[in-house]
């Protein structure tokens, strides 16, 4: 089925001059791309972006957890994590871009890889390009580094897809 999608290169990505390489990995994928920007994103976008809602919350946690973290509350994990990540997600500018083509959601996420670098299939951009942990980004108190965001679902793809452009909605 013909869907779309939003990519984020992160800031990382950016920094380390892997934008090309990374679009290269999608193109390559069989993805189009039919809208791009550089932009620095402020808190009020990056808000709406990652609610603080309790289900995304959990499954923050849970991530932690997965990676051998040990957690008594994985909401209160999660609300800890979700700071972190608006923190680096607005320190520099980012390439947000809408990628389109067959199954593109699920497409984009396998060509992605996991959320955790060192637990990344290599082979995915972030098995190959990341270089961070979610255990050593969780001792120094910030988001792990993972160059990408890409949409989970088409509900969250409709709705981030509106919130990065709007003139797509
Ligand atoms: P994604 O869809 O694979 O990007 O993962 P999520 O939506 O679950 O998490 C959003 C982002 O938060 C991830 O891409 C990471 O940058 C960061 N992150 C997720 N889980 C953790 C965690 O357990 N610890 C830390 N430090 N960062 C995390
Ligand atoms: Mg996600």
């Amino acid at each position: 089925m013909k869907e779309r999608t939003l990519v984020i290169i992160k800031p990382d990505g950016v920094e380390r001059n892997l934008i090309g390489k990374i679009i290269d990995y999608y193109e390559r994928g069989g993805l189009k791309i039919t809208a791009m920007k550089m932009v620095r994103a402020d808190k009020a976008l990056v808000g709406r972006h990652y609610p603080e809602d309790d289900e995304y919350m959990t499954t923050l946690g849970k991530k932690s957890e997965k990676a051998g973290e040990k957690i008594k509350d994985y909401k209160a994990m999660g609300r800890k994590i979700v700071g972190w990540l608006r923190t680096y997600i607005t320190r520099g500018p980012v390439v947000a871009m809408v990628l389109e083509g067959t199954n593109a959601i699920q497409r984009v996420r396998e060509i992605t890889g996991y959320t955790d670098p060192s637990a990344a299939e290599k082979g995915t951009i972030r098995g190959d390009l990341g270089n961070d942990s979610i255990l050593k980004a969780n001792k120094e108190r910030r988001s792990a580094e993972n160059l990408i965001h890409a949409s989970g679902n088409r509900e969250e793809a409709e709705r981030e897809i509106k919130l990065w452009f709007p003139e797509m909605g």
